[in-house]
């Protein structure tokens, strides 16, 4: 389902009392940048502290529009966050152009910042890519990115959190 979709549904199920309306929303706890402990937390949770395009993208897979999302074309120098649970996620020195208007990595942040699942929906053979801390969808990973892992991860901006890089850092980075 694509992200327009699923808010429909989502707005509709709002509109019925059946999910919490938005504004007031409880505070995430699950939230962290700093603790790697894999999450169990069933998708009743997540709907109450989510906002309602992170959950419709993370908890039930869907994606947004190409060209649409606020990283696609991207190019701060940073880290990229799990925007449901803060798992680092990619670093921006792999992500690179990539033509097809979501945000492209060729490598994960580390090798269990992401898991995977074989995804046969819509009669492709693909392979879903999940938050390794907390098991939200993020996208799906190709084999036809550049050098040096020849992978694409192709994200969704919805559910990533850009933090940049300290000036400091920065600095001593552009002065090597
Ligand atoms: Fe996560």
């Amino acid at each position: 389902m694509n992200l327009t979709a699923a808010m429909a549904v989502l707005t509709a199920l709002f509109a019925a009392g059946i999910l919490n309306t938005t504004g007031g929303k409880p505070m995430n706890h699950y939230y962290s940048r700093t603790d790697t402990t894999v999450l169990h937390v069933q998708d009743s949770v997540w709907m109450k502290v989510l906002p309602a395009d992170v959950y419709a993208v993370a908890r039930t897979g869907a994606t947004e529009e190409a060209f649409t999302g606020k990283y696609w074309n991207y190019e701060g120098i940073g880290t990229y966050y799990c925007a449901v649970c803060g798992n680092a996620l990619f670093r921006s020195d792999s992500k690179f152009s990539s033509s097809c208007g979501w945000p492209s990595f060729f490598a994960p942040e580390r090798q269990n910042s992401a898991v995977y699942r074989p995804d046969t929906s819509y009669g492709m053979n693909r392979t879903e890519v999940l938050c390794g801390r907390c098991g939200s969808h993020l996208g799906h990973l190709f084999d036809d990115g550049p050098a040096p892992t020849g992978k694409r991860y192709c994200m969704n901006s919805t559910v990533l959190e850009f933090e940049p890089d300290p000036a400091a850092a920065n600095d001593v980075h552009h002065r090597r």
